[in-house]
C-alpha cells in the first residue's frame, strides 16, 4: 500500500512516511492508491474487542508497520485513558442507535484518531531512521488544543506547544489546557484572536532558519493536524466495529445495509465512514449532518461547492467551518483518481471561491445525503431526547440525531447516528435546551446541575478541574511566539 497526493505530484509515500509528512508537497492530501477491502468476515469479528477490530482495519493501510508494532501502537492507545473497555459504546436511546465516541481523556471524539497518532508518529520516526526529538506545534480555537496536549502527555522523543487566544476560548477549554501535566507540554496564551496564532504557527512552521536552528540540536517540528492519514484511518475502525456490534446485539442481521448519520465539519468522520463502506461493511447511506453553516448541503443537493457566504457562529463550534478539507479526497476519488481535475477545483475554491462537480461524480457520492439543522431544530432535539428517555445529547450529536430522524421520513434502514461529543463540554446550551432556567454563570456548577438532571456522573476530564493547579501561565504577544517556542525547546 503506497500514498499518492490528490493534486498530482508524482512521488509515492510509504505509510509511515505519510504520516511523518502530514500534508502533500504540493499541498495535496495523501489518498491510498487503492482502498482496501475487509480479509477477514463482519462473523469472524463478532465478539471481538475493539482493539482486535482496530488491528484487522489499519493492518490494511498502515502495511509498513509490523504486526508487533501495529498491536503495541493499538495497545497504548486504547487503553484505561478510555473510561470503558468497550472504547466506543453503542447504545439504543428512544428507539435509535448512537454510537458515543466521547469515553476517551478530553471526551471529545477527536480522542479516538489523536490517542493513536503519537504512537503512530513516533514509531514511523524510528522505521525511517529519523532520530530527531518532534517538536508538535499547534494553534487552537479550543478543543483540539487539550486534546492533542492530552494524547502526546509523556509520549518519549515527542514535546507538544499549544498556542491559545487569550480570552478567545471558553473558560472550561482554558482550565484544561493550563492545567495540563507532562514535562514535555507547553500551553502559551497569545494576544491575539485565533487567526493571529494560526498564521504565525503555519509561518514558524516554513520557516528554514527555525528548522535549521532546531535540527542542529537534533530537533524536527511536526503537526497533528486533522488531515494526517494518521489520523483519517483509525476513524474507519470505529464504522466497522459499529456494524459488527449491531449484528452482535441482534439489531440487524448480517449483511443487512445500514445507515450512518455524521455530525459534520472538516468532513474526516464521514470519510472514514465511506473509507469503511468501501472496504465492503454493508453500509448503505451516510447522512452527513450540517448546522447552519450549511456548505455540505448545497454540495450535495447541487453539486456545487460554495464557500461564499457568511460564516455562521453556532452552538456547535466545531461544525462552524466553510471549506471542509478532506472532502477534497472524497472528489479525488469521484473523479476516478484524476488528480489534474481535482487539482483545477481546488484552485478554483482558492481563487474564485467555488467549483462544481459533473455528473459522474455526483453518481459516484450519490450514497451521501446532506441534511441540516438550524439551532432552534438543535434545540429541540436535545429537548426530545431528554423527555423522551432521559437520555442527554450534546449540540454536535443533535444535529446529526435531528438529520437522522429526517432521513427515516423517506428511508427504513437501520441507522446509527455518531455521538461526537459529551454534553459535558457544551453544559450551558445543553441545559438551555433542556430548561433555561438551569443555566446559571458558573461552569462547573452547571456540571452539577447537569449530573443531577441527567443522571450521569461528572465525567473525570470536567471534576479534575476544579482542584487541578495551574502550570501553565506564559502569555505572550503574537511577535514573541517565536521565542516562546525556542525557549521551550532548546532551554
Ligand atoms: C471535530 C468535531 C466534529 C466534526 O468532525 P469532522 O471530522 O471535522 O467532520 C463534530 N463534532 C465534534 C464534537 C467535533 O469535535
Amino acid at each position: 500500500m503506497k500514498y499518492i497526493s490528490t493534486r498530482g505530484s508524482s512521488r509515492e509515500y510509504t505509510p509511515s512516511a505519510a504520516v511523518i509528512a502530514g500534508l502533500a508537497d504540493d499541498g495535496g492530501l495523501f489518498v491510498p492508491t487503492k482502498l482496501p477491502k475487509l480479509d477477514v468476515s463482519v462473523a469472524d469479528l463478532v465478539g471481538k474487542d475493539y482493539r482486535t477490530v482496530a488491528y484487522e482495519v489499519m493492518k490494511l493501510f498502515f502495511t509498513d508497520y509490523t504486526k508487533e508494532e501495529l498491536t503495541d501502537c493499538i495497545a497504548k492507545a486504547y487503553d484505561s485513558k478510555f473510561d470503558t473497555d468497550l472504547i466506543a459504546p453503542l447504545c439504543e436511546k428512544g428507539g435509535q442507535y448512537f454510537l458515543e465516541l466521547f469515553h476517551g481523556p478530553t471526551i471529545a471524539f477527536k480522542d479516538m484518531a489523536l490517542s493513536i497518532l503519537p504512537h503512530l508518529l513516533t514509531c514511523a520516526l524510528r522505521k525511517n531512521s529519523i532520530d530527531d526529538e518532534v517538536v508538535i506545534m499547534t494553534a487552537t480555537s479550543g478543543d483540539t488544543g487539550k486534546a492533542a496536549l492530552a494524547a502526546f502527555d509523556s509520549v518519549p522523543n515527542t514535546r507538544i506547544i499549544v498556542f491559545y487566544p487569550k480570552g478567545g476560548v471558553s473558560p472550561i477549554q482554558e482550565r484544561q489546557m493550563v492545567t495540563q501535566k507532562g514535562a514535555n507540554t507547553k500551553v502559551v496564551g497569545v494576544c491575539g484572536n485565533f487567526d493571529d496564532c494560526q498564521s504565525k504557527v503555519k509561518e514558524m512552521f516554513s520557516d528554514p532558519h527555525l528548522a535549521e536552528e532546531l535540527s542542529s540540536k537534533g530537533f524536527r517540528f511536526s503537526s497533528a493536524n486533522s488531515i494526517n492519514i494518521g489520523r483519517l484511518i483509525p476513524q474507519v475502525v470505529y464504522y466497522v466495529y459499529a456494524y459488527v456490534r449491531m449484528v452482535e446485539s441482534g439489531a440487524i442481521e448480517n449483511g443487512t445495509k445500514l445507515n450512518f448519520t455524521v455530525p459534520t465539519g472538516n468532513f474526516g468522520n464521514i470519510l472514514a465512514a465511506f473509507y469503511a463502506k468501501n472496504m465492503g461493511v454493508p453500509i448503505g447511506r451516510l447522512v452527513c449532518a450540517s448546522n447552519d453553516n450549511k456548505v455540505l448541503y448545497d454540495f450535495f443537493r447541487t453539486g456545487k461547492y460554495d464557500r461564499r457566504r457568511e460564516f455562521i457562529l453556532t452552538t456547535s463550534p466545531s461544525m462552524d467551518i466553510l471549506i471542509s478539507s478532506n472532502l477534497e479526497r472524497l472528489i479525488y476519488h469521484s473523479l476516478g483518481d484524476d488528480a489534474t481535475v481535482n487539482a483545477s477545483y481546488m484552485k478554483q475554491l482558492l481563487t474564485e471561491g467555488y467549483y462544481e462537480v459533473g455528473s459522474s461524480s455526483k453518481e459516484y457520492m450519490k450514497d451521501f445525503v446532506g441534511i441540516f439543522a438550524n439551532e432552534s431544530q438543535v434545540k429541540e432535539t436535545i429537548k426530545y431526547y431528554y423527555d423522551l428517555c432521559g437520555y442527554v445529547i450534546d449540540t454536535h450529536t443533535a444535529v446529526a440525531a435531528y438529520a437522522n430522524l429526517e432521513n427515516l421520513k423517506n428511508d427504513s434502514t437501520r441507522s446509527v447516528v455518531i455521538s461526537t461529543a459529551s454534553p459535558y463540554k457544551f453544559t450551558k446550551y445543553v441545559l438551555d435546551a433542556i430548561d433555561p432556567k438551569l443555566v446559571s454563570s458558573d461552569d462547573l456548577q452547571m456540571a452539577d446541575t447537569l449530573c443531577s438532571v441527567s443522571h450521569v456522573p461528572v465525567p473525570k476530564a470536567v471534576s479534575v478541574l476544579k482542584d487541578a493547579p495551574i502550570v501553565h501561565d506564559k502569555v505572550c504577544s503574537i511577535d514573541e511566539m517565536k521565542d516562546a517556542v525556542r525557549e521551550f525547546v532548546l532551554g
